[in-house]
């Protein structure tokens, strides 16, 4: 399976880390190995001194596609869910500076958080969803897709246009703003609807 992402995808997240706001979805991928195994604790990697919380809702590919048309999107996936793309923030700032690929500062071991998923048929999708990350039981980052400048229809259309997408795929939709550093011992809990979706102790 591959982790597809998208950056920048809602305004007030671009501003907080002023970023242009692109014409086009930002995407990049993260392997399987970055996947944090459930149950286990995020421990910070020795190579950054900055890591932030991104918490972003997930969408989880159930059919082979390419070239997905936006109004045919919603039949390719039938689970909604909630995670964390953990951005090694200081590292990425030194590559974007030089033009250079993401990969080290957010596709390492640990650096995706999947969480639960709710199905489809639980959730009426023809309105706007809201998800929280809570960290040490205070709301620090509030979702809405409402937000969004790209919806999921659009990103499922968007992203198949370069990857075909395989049953178990999973595309991170972005995170809205109120990114911030975590430290060893916080708790984030993720909730989705007012459902609990994970909990990560950091370490
Ligand atoms: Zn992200």
């Amino acid at each position: 399976m591959k982790i597809i992402c998208i950056g920048r995808n809602y305004a007030k997240h671009i501003e907080e880390l002023q970023n242009e706001r692109p014409t086009e979805p930002v995407v990049f991928l993260k392997p399987d190995s970055s996947i944090l195994l459930k149950q286990h604790p995020f421990v910070i990697p020795e190579f950054s001194n900055d890591v932030h919380h991104e918490v972003e809702l997930l969408v989880k590919i159930c059919k082979i596609g390419k070239y997905i048309e936006p109004e045919f999107a919603h039949k390719y996936y039938d689970e909604i869910g909630l995670g964390i793309d953990f951005t090694a923030r200081d590292i990425q700032e030194q590559l974007k500076a030089k033009g250079l690929p993401w990969e080290k500062a957010k596709a390492f071991d640990g650096a995706t958080v999947i969480g639960d998923f709710i199905s489809k048929k639980k959730i009426d999708l023809s309105k706007n969803i809201t998800f929280e990350l809570h960290s040490n039981g205070k709301i620090v980052q509030k979702g809405n897709t409402d937000h969004m400048l790209w919806k999921i229809n659009e990103i499922v259309s968007y992203v198949s246009q370069y990857f075909t997408l395989k049953i178990g795929d999973i595309i991170f939709t972005g995170t809205p703003e109120g990114v911030a550093k975590v430290h060893p011992n916080d708790i984030l809990e993720g909730y989705l609807e007012n459902q609990k979706m994970f909990r990560i102790q950091v370490k």
